[in-house]
């Protein structure tokens, strides 16, 4: 039987080979850190801080503001220097809480657990919830949230999403060769909440070391099993990863839990052993720096609120000028307006590419050659909706199901014409969403 994977998708230049064999370097901030509360999917946190107050590292410093939102933590010990606007990702401004590092890193007292079965299921909520574990693969969803659906027993399958499909982004792989047992502990944590589920690690075979380790862990689990996938993009993308995987469909009217799976990324994996088992927050995250115009690109354990410019230094700053410079990867991430910008729980990486061969050529009428259909892993016509996107039809949008587009950019690469068709599709997409709370 060949890999298992899902219709559709691309195969972008991997660009892997910058960062892939660089062991995780941990890194100390220096200065001040920012941390924007609103850092994941809901309510924005709020300040339980003032200005002057002495922190610990691990001392939360905003608390959820709501079931779906996600309380905050300093990652340093220090003094809260502000709590103000400051210039996020994407150039909003978002109110954050500023801490001046004291370089000392106390922290407070952690309450690890010597043993996970003793651990009843609530408990484990509440810990996930308590240490502020939100989706860390980009999403920012809370992932108390997603592990609490209406009918637990319904649960078939944790899918640990270890594909890591973005070009260029190494910071899933090198924790799955460098901490496999902290993965597949928190798998098992979350195994306690779902009796009938399985779990599934589904790591792409372009890293077969990965897939070895996992496998090695969990040969003597019979509640787990390793299923190496087809390297395609966006293999890793959540629909795609669990049709792959268990044949399942959704839509985008569905959760993963209509269709039996829960599906958690490395990173939150590893959030969730350390909030469970070892009683600590979220502080920290494995980020990758990377891309031909960076000196030494590599992986870092980062303190959450350090600033990519702090982090590119760390990487030996610019080996030449930027064309383009992206937080995330070049499929899904997103033109960063500057770098003197806070990382948050869901900031993966950092790519600063020297030539932007995309960005260059000119874009040319359609040629009607269908890739773009081909590549379209929801099987949408990419090349109507984004024309519909230009000329304002919402109607047609909606009834040629522009809605399932999950914004991956595949057309958009593989069009010869150079369209920005995912761009015009996601454009259109936010005008309809706000058109609907509008009359909501
Ligand atoms: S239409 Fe949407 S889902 Fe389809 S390839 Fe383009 S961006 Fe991806
Ligand atoms: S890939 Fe580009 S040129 Fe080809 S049909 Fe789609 S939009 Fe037209």
């Amino acid at each position: 039987m060949g890999l298992m994977t899902f219709r559709g998708g691309v195969h972008p230049h991997d660009g892997k080979e910058f960062s892939k064999d660089k062991p995780i370097r941990e890194l100390l901030p220096k200065g001040e850190l920012v941390y924007p509360i609103s850092q994941h999917i809901g309510a924005p946190a709020s300040p339980i801080v003032a200005v002057g107050d002495t922190v610990l590292r691990g001392q939360k410093i905003a608390e959820a503001g709501g079931f779906v939102s996600s309380p905050i933590y300093s990652s340093v010990s220090g003094t809260v220097k502000a709590i103000e606007p400051r210039r996020g990702a994407v150039g909003d401004m978002v109110n954050s809480i500023i801490i001046e590092n004291d370089g000392e890193m106390k922290e407070v007292e952690y309450q690890p657990v010597d043993n996970i079965d003793s651990i009843s299921k609530e408990d484990i909520i509440n810990k996930v919830k308590e240490a502020g574990v939100v989706g860390m693969g980009g999403a920012g969803f809370p992932t108390h949230v997603k592990l609490s659906p209406k009918e637990p027993e319904k649960i078939d399958y944790i899918i640990a999403n270890c594909a890591e499909c973005e070009p260029y982004l190494t910071a899933d792989y090198r924790r799955m060769i460098e901490n496999p047992e902290m993965l597949v502990e928190g798998m098992k944590i979350v195994l306690k909440l779902f009796d009938n589920a399985k779990g599934i690690f589904g790591i792409e075979d372009n890293k077969p070391d990965a897939i070895a380790k996992v496998q090695e862990l969990v040969k003597d689990e019979p509640r787990m099993e390793v299923c190496p996938l087809q390297t395609k993009y966006p293999q890793g993308g959540e629909r795609q990863l669990i049709y792959a995987t268990t044949r399942r469909e959704i839509n985008s009217t569905m959760l993963p839990a209509d269709a039996g799976c829960i599906v958690d990324n490395v990173e939150t994996l590893i959030s969730i052993y350390n909030a469970v088992k070892l009683g600590k927050p979220v502080m920290n995250r494995i980020f990758t720096v990377t891309g031909d115009a960076v000196k030494e690109p590599g992986n870092f354990n980062i303190c959450i609120g350090m600033s990519y410019a702090e982090i590119l230094e760390e990487a030996g700053g610019f080996k030449e000028q930027p064309e383009k410079i992206i937080s995330g990867g070049p499929m899904m991430g997103f033109a960063m307006f500057g770098l003197d910008i806070p990382t948050t729980k869901t900031s993966s990486s950092l790519l600063c590419l020297a030539k932007d061969d995309v960005a260059a050529s000119e874009t040319t009428a359609c040629i009607n050659c269908g890739r773009c259909v081909e590549a379209c892993p929801e099987r949408i016509i990419p090349s109507r909706l984004a024309k519909m996107g230009e000329h304002g039809d919402m109607i047609g949008f909606e009834k040629w199901n522009g809605m399932e587009c999950i914004e991956c950019g595949s057309c958009s690469f593989i069009c010869p014409a150079k369209r920005p068709l995912a761009q015009s599709i996601k454009t259109m997409k936010k005008q309809i969403l706000a058109e609907r709370r509008k009359k909501n």
